[in-house]
């Protein structure tokens, strides 16, 4: 049964054209082919992989440097395994540094990458410190005062902490979504992983004094069998996050006009539906804003396509600082705006409108002379009952029409009276 794990082996050796030479143990011993070099070539195979599919995601966001720092940190993990795997010519205790300080930069990048993704940077200092105190420990015991044991120990706790520390980290934002919570699961589990499974098992098979039969030791095997799966599980969070962070900022750039940066007509009605939909502002009082640039076509023709665009931006930008963060802006399309105010009466809403309209016609606005006066029409309507989106827009319109038919530069109110009142209760469940 050996005898033929060992002709399958060497079968291998041939078939990817190795030099014999080239599989030897952590001593330098060479070593016949085995079902250990496949679980040894496991962790750096699929750590590679992962490094080129992150490196492929960064190539396409280059916006979002965290995922090439995860392609550094699987590349480092994967030269780590290779190294406990083969020795340099540099020799056996040089190559095992070598191999920890690849795993220490490992750690500190997984762990950078995913506290960087939630904008958590504090804990980075915990993590080197952690990664790199630990490396230093591994090192006295590695060239000072020869242990292996205390080797294990020294680097499986200190890799242990930066993974509770990704952890602690992860707790705030782990109702964010699947993907953290998952991430916060996984970095709990490799904690106890690294802690538990190498007590228990240094306990139970240990201690370790030399490499004879290390790499065909429970402790190793299960070292990396249960690190190829997390790091995969991991892996996979991490791509599965990515992706809803493409899918996030897709959605924002359908909803999103550019030239205003206000909402389009599409996000706007979709922001609008959920605001009227909501159980709480169903009952609560709510003024829609409709407000259009006059004459706007004679600005286009005096100074310019590009002066009218320039325009729209600077009268967006005075909607937006009038209203607030509870508002919702948007541009319908050409020189018309809209904005839903929520927890706003008739009155509060013609004070907010009458403030926009002075302001702007004050001036000035950029890329036009400074003796320039452009103006805005507005049409204000607040919702009663259970009236929709549509109903509450036809009425600001018809208001609005009435402001440009009196003479445009004006604010004009839809009085309709609410059929429901306004409670307080209904207020302060928002
Ligand atoms: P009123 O006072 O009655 O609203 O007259 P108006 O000229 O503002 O309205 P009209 O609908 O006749 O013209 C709107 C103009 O807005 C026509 C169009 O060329 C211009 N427009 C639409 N979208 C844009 C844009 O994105 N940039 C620029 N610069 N102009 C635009
Ligand atoms: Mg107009
Ligand atoms: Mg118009």
């Amino acid at each position: 049964m050996r005898r033929a794990r060992t002709v399958a082996g060497a079968g291998l050796t041939r078939y990817l054209g190795l030099p014999s030479t080239i599989f030897r143990d952590g001593r330098g011993e060479k070593r016949s082919l085995d079902t250990g070099l496949f679980i040894a070539l496991l962790n750096p195979a699929i750590a590679l992989a992962l490094a080129a599919a992150f490196l492929m995601l960064w190539l396409y966001q280059r916006d979002r440097p965290y995922l090439a720092v995860l392609a550094v940190a699987y590349t480092c993990s994967a030269t780590g395994f290779l190294l406990q795997y083969f020795v340099l010519p540099i020799g056996f205790a040089p190559t095992k540094f070598l191999s920890n300080l690849s795993f220490a930069i490992a750690a500190c990048c997984l762990a950078g990458a995913i506290v960087a993704r939630y904008g958590r940077l504090t804990s980075l200092v915990a993590v080197i410190l952690l990664a790199f105190g630990g490396l230093a420990c591994f090192s006295w015991f590695l060239f000072v005062q020869p242990d292996l044991t205390m080797r294990i120990l020294t680097m499986n706790f200190a890799f242990g902490g930066v993974t509770l520390v990704v952890a602690a980290e992860l707790w705030v934002v782990r109702k964010n979504g699947p993907a953290e919570t998952i991430l916060f699961v996984l970095s709990l589990v490799s904690g106890l992983n690294f802690f538990v499974r190498t007590i228990v098992l240094v306990e139970i098979y240990g201690p370790f004094v030399s490499y004879d039969g290390f790499y065909q030791s429970v402790y190793w095997t299960t070292a990396q069998l249960s690190h190829a799966l997390l790091s995969l599980l991991t892996a996979l969070c991490l791509f599965t996050a990515a992706a809803l962070d493409v899918v996030k900022a897709l959605k924002a750039e359908s909803c999103t006009d550019p030239l205003s940066g206000l909402l389009n007509r599409r996000g706007f009605e979709e922001a609008a539906e959920r605001l009227l939909e909501v159980k709480s502002g169903k009952s609560m009082p709510l003024a829609l804003v409709l407000a259009d640039l006059d004459h706007f076509k004679s600005i286009n023709d005096r100074y310019g396509h590009d002066a009218g665009d320039k325009v729209i931006a600077e009268f967006a930008t005075r909607l937006r600082s009038g209203c607030g963060g509870f508002a919702i802006a948007g541009r319908l399309g050409g020189e018309e705006f809209a904005v839903l105010l929520p927890a706003c009466d008739l009155a509060t809403a013609q004070l907010f409108a009458e403030g926009v309209r002075s302001s702007f016609r004050r001036g000035p606005v950029a890329g036009l002379p400074a003796n320039a006066v452009v103006t805005a029409s507005f049409g204000i309507a607040m919702r009663t009952g259970e009236e929709s989106l549509g109903q509450l827009m036809r009425r600001a319109d018809e208001a609005l029409y009435q402001a440009k038919k009196l003479g445009r530069d004006s604010v004009r109110l839809s009085y309709q009276r609410p059929e429901t009142t306004f409670t307080p209760e209904a207020f302060r469940a928002t």
